[in-house]
């Protein structure tokens, strides 16, 4: 830097610091109590009633093709986000959308269900054969381990204790988005003015639909052959 523009900026500095238009010190103190309690909040949103940046709780596979916070443009902190095998409503569901509705401060429910989901593919009966031959006595055991009194009576409540999506009489992705969405609807646990909806994932192209609403069906304008004006 040259000297002349080194000794120009040490008196400029010198008559800010001299005749300050702002105090300077206390620009900082206010600054830095903006963020100490932006940065309280955050720790303490439960204490202090604040939800998630969108009010959100979703529910999704765990299938790790599934790249939620992109497909739904989440960024961190915007979602309370459960995923299970399948994405599908259970106990624990209902009891973690309960809290996060009720108390949390949470106002929408989205579920996403994907295409090649393997929920589809196996019926409960061949994985609750699997357990049965390696000794497993379903009445016996302990379903919830902090919760000894939850139980399963035999083996076929043992088999629908999965979940997989035949035994739910589903036979496409679509109709589980629908039974997912209808059962959080029916749940007098959840507030009945919370939004919810849902979608499928489609893992092959990373997007999301509406339920029977696949693109080909919307946009097609042939029908059996025959050109169809809409
Ligand atoms: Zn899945």
């Amino acid at each position: 830097m040259p000297l002349n523009i080194i000794i120009l900026s040490y008196y400029c500095n010198r008559l800010i610091h001299k005749y300050p238009s702002t105090p300077v010190n206390s620009m900082h103190a206010e600054r830095l109590e903006a963020q100490i309690k932006q940065l309280e909040d955050y720790a303490l949103r439960r204490v202090r009633g604040i939800p998630n940046n969108r009010s959100l709780f979703v529910l999704t596979c765990m299938d790790e093709r599934i790249r939620i916070e992109s497909a739904l443009g989440l960024e961190p902190d915007d979602a309370h986000i459960f995923r299970n095998a399948g994405g599908v409503v259970t106990d624990d569901v209902i009891r973690s959308a309960a809290l996060t509705t009720n108390f949390f401060g949470t106002r929408e429910i989205i579920v996403v269900n994907h295409t090649d989901c393997g929920m589809l593919r196996f019926k409960g009966a061949e994985v609750a054969d699997y357990f049965l031959r390696r000794g497993i006595k379903p009445a016996e055991l302990a379903i919830d381990p902090l919760l000894p009194a939850l139980g399963l009576k035999g083996e076929k409540e043992f088999a629908n204790w999965f979940k997989f999506f035949t035994d739910l009489g589903v036979e496409y992705i679509d109709d589980i988005v629908i039974k997912n969405v209808e059962a959080l609807r029916n749940s007098p646990l959840i507030p009945r003015d919370v939004a919810i909806t849902g979608y499928v994932y489609e893992v092959e192209t990373h997007r999301l639909r509406k339920p029977h609403q696949r693109i080909w069906e919307a946009t097609s304008k042939f029908e059996k052959g025959k050109v169809v004006e809409r």
